[in-house]
Formats: C-alpha cells, structure tokens, sequence
C-alpha cells in the first residue's frame, strides 16, 4: 500500500514505518538503522518527513503530559498533537499562547518547521519550547535545554538532529477569546492601515481569494469586547453568521465566531479537532517577509492576481514575532507571511510558486519549510544569520547522516 502524506501529493519511498512503544524501542532502532525519519502527524506538503531507510512514528508511545505548575511548564510526548492535550492544560490553569490553525498537528512535527499562527506579540509555536530530549544517530538519550549552546539551532530542527521523544513548553496562564469575523475589507484600506489591522487583536488573520478589489474576511481573536473593532471597520462588516475561511466551505469545521467567548484553545485554531481541517483537497505555500514590509509584498503580489486567483482557494496574511532560533522563518525579524491554500494541482502550483518567490525576492523573503517552495540552497543560505552555523551543527550532532535525506541534502551541505 502506497504511504502518503495528508494532502497525498507525497508517496513516501521509505522501506517501513514503526511504531515504537517506548524510548528504549526508539533508541534500538535508531541505533540499529542506517538511515531514519521521523513522520509525526504527516501534515507537511513536501518530502520533509521522508527518507529511504526507516520512518519512526511515535503516535503509539505513551500520552506524556506532565505539568509543572511552580515552574509553569508542561512537558509532552513528541507525537502528541496539540489537540490531545490542550484540555488538560486549560483544566490546570494553563495555556499555550499560541496555537496554529488546527490542532491535528504533532507537537514535535509543527515545532521541527517554525510552524506558527498570528499575533504581533505572538511566536511561532517553538518559541514556548525550553527544552527537548531527543535521541541521536547513536541511540543516545540526550536533554538540550533554553541555556544550551546549541538549543536555538536545534529546536526548528526540521528532523535533522535525532528524534525528539519529548519537548518542554513554556504556559502562560489560562484565558478567554473571542472571535470575530469581518466581510470584504477594501484593499485600499488594507494598503493604507495594515499595521493597525494585523495589530487590531491577539491574533489576526487576513483572508483574500485574489479574486475581487476587496479582501474577504479579516478574522480577529481578541479579549472580550470591547477591545475588538465596533460591526464598521475600515469599511469592512462584522458578519453575522459564521464563516469558513475557503468560501462555499462549511463553517461548522471552524472554531466559534460571533464574539462568543471560549478558551484560548477553542478559539486560536480556526479549524475543530473533530472536523477535517481547511478543505481537506489542497496544496500549501507559504513565504514570511519582515512585517514592515507587508503592504509592498501585497502590492507586488497583486501584480499577479489574475495567474493566482484560478488556483488558489484562499490567501492568509498572518503575523509572527522575531525569535532568535536559527531555522525559524521568523528568525531576527518580527514577520509577515502570506500563506496559500492552493488547489490540488502540483503542476500548476509549481509553475506558478518561482515567480512568487522572484516578486517577493526584494524582501528577503523566507518560505515555510512544511510547505512547497522552488527557492534554491544558495537563495535561503543568504537569507539566514546562522545557515553555515545549523550545518555544523548537523554534521556534528549526526557525522554518519543518519537523519539526513533528500530534502535536507537539497539544502544544507554537509562539513
Ligand atoms: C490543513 C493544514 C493546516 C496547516 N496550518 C498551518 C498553520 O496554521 N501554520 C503553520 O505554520 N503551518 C501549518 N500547516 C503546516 C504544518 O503545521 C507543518 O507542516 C507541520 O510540520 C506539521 O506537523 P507534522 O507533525 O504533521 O509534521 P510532519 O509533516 O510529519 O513532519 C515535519 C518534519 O518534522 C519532523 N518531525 C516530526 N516529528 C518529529 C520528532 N518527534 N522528532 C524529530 N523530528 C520530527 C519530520 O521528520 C519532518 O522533518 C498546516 C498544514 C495543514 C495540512
């Protein structure tokens, strides 16, 4: 039987997937494999997660959470997703204060990409880690906490430096949101007051199809009212039903709109764990630019609307804070990212994605390394500070390669 990612546009050549139940079963296999990768939940759309020898999932290993109330930290299994745990932390007191769009995701797979939601203040999801075990090429056990010389090279660590069998997180404690939803949103105005926008609540999420000289819906989780924007904003509407972010998609998949309060972990998400998440049919790019560059990354975009629109279900804009580990697309620079929910057609995606990439060149832009991208290994070398630096590190933690495979070799050399 073919193996395959979410969106089944990877077929995995890797000889095997195991199940592991315990770190004594990861650390045997690894020891005794040439060549090994993680799959977490297998939510990324390029060959990231597979390899020609081994894939080790970790989904049957025990449901680790461990809170730390005095130290506000909780520490979890690698292969849990967010979702399974996010309960027990809002029972506790606790929070996460930032979450993507769905709670499928494994914690270890999201954390590995800089995978991120919104919010100015906000980091992506491997900012709240403080510390990671992990078992490397040898089958050792080893602990690489905040304070570590080598933590904020490995913590977006795209499966390069061993499996990590347990990640601590840093909590905030526990609070409520409230989710709101504006229609058409002039693009005008968006060019004129995107900072304010993207600023307007905890979390901000701006859709476009490309497809009208509005943006459909500007998605904005904040406290209670009355912090959020009054029902006119920017010539935009509160809607009053809820929305999907994909038009024509059902909105009962989506986390509850209309100002109605719920936990942090019922509304930072914009897609229920108990629904399919986005369309469920699709491709994803997405490319972070530094935040002050978003409206000009817009305008250049909106060069090529017409060769978009046909292909793309919906377009996000989010934000993310800077944050100083080394491979995160956030790294050094409080960021923009235009995300895209393509149609499943890789050849058309794929014709289309280098001349996204050459319009937002000026920006030094970054792609999202779950998602496709065509950007070459010189391109990314320049944009990182400390590219060279994750190669050594690479080398050092694994000298054998063990971890490597098509992907990373692609892009990172090795000493
Ligand atoms: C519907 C949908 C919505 C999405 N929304 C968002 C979003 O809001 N924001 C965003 O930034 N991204 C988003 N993504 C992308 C997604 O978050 C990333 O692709 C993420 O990596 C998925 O995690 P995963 O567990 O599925 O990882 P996988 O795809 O299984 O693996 C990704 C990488 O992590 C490594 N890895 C996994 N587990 C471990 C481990 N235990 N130890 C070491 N390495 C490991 C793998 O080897 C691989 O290199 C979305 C994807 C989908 C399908």
């Amino acid at each position: 039987m073919v193996r395959t990612n979410w969106a089944g546009n990877i077929a995995f050549g890797a000889r095997g997937v195991h199940r592991p139940a315990d770190v004594d079963g990861v650390r045997r296999l690894v020891a005794e494999s040439e060549r090994v990768r993680v799959l977490g939940s297998g939510h990324s759309f390029n060959a990231i997660a597979d390899t020609t020898g081994e894939q080790i999932s970790l989904a049957g290993m025990a449901p680790r959470v461990e809170i730390d109330s005095a130290a506000s930290c909780v520490t979890v299994a690698g292969g849990l997703r967010y979702g399974d745990f996010a309960d027990l932390l809002h029972a506790a007191g606790f929070a996460l204060p930032t979450l993507g769009s769905l709670p499928h995701i494994s914690v270890a797979g999201a954390v590995a990409t800089g995978t991120h939601g919104s919010g100015v203040h906000n980091g992506s999801l491997a900012a709240s880690v403080s510390g990671l075990e992990m078992v490397t090429a040898d089958g050792d056990l080893i602990e690489i906490r905040r304070g570590h010389p080598d933590f904020a090279g490995m913590v977006v660590g795209l499966g390069g430096f061993g499996v990590v069998t347990a990640l601590s997180l840093d909590l905030v404690p526990a609070f409520e949101l409230a989710q709101y939803v504006y229609d058409r949103l002039p693009a005008d105005e968006f060019a004129e007051h995107a900072q304010q926008i993207l600023a307007a609540g905890y979390s901000v999420s701006v859709f476009t199809t490309w497809r009208a000289d509005h943006l459909d819906q500007v998605w904005v989780k904040g406290p209670r009212t009355p912090d959020v924007p009054g029902p006119s904003w920017f010539g935009a509407r509160r809607a009053d039903a809820a929305r999907h972010p994909v038009p024509g998609m059902d909105a009962r998949h989506c986390t509850a709109q209309l100002g109605e309060p719920g936990p942090w972990h019922h509304r930072l998400p914009h897609f229920r764990m108990d629904f399919t998440p986005s369309t469920g049919r699709e491709l994803q790019s997405e490319y972070f630019v530094p935040r002050e560059n978003v409206v000009a990354a817009y305008r250049a975009l909106d060069t090529i609307r017409d060769r978009m629109a046909p292909i793309v279900q919906t377009c996000e804009i989010r934000t993310i804070a800077a944050e100083p580990l080394w491979l995160s697309p956030a790294a050094g620079r409080d960021s923009a990212a235009f995300h895209f929910t393509w149609i499943d057609d890789t050849p058309a995606v794929l014709a289309l994605l280098p001349t996204i990439e050459d319009l937002l060149d000026p920006f030094a832009v970054r792609p999202h390394w779950g998602k496709l991208f065509t950007c070459e290994a010189g391109t990314l070398r320049a944009r990182y500070d400390h590219y060279a630096e994750f190669e050594r590190l690479l080398g050092q933690y694994d000298p054998a390669g063990k971890f490597t495979n098509e992907f990373l070799g692609r892009y990172f050399a090795r000493p």
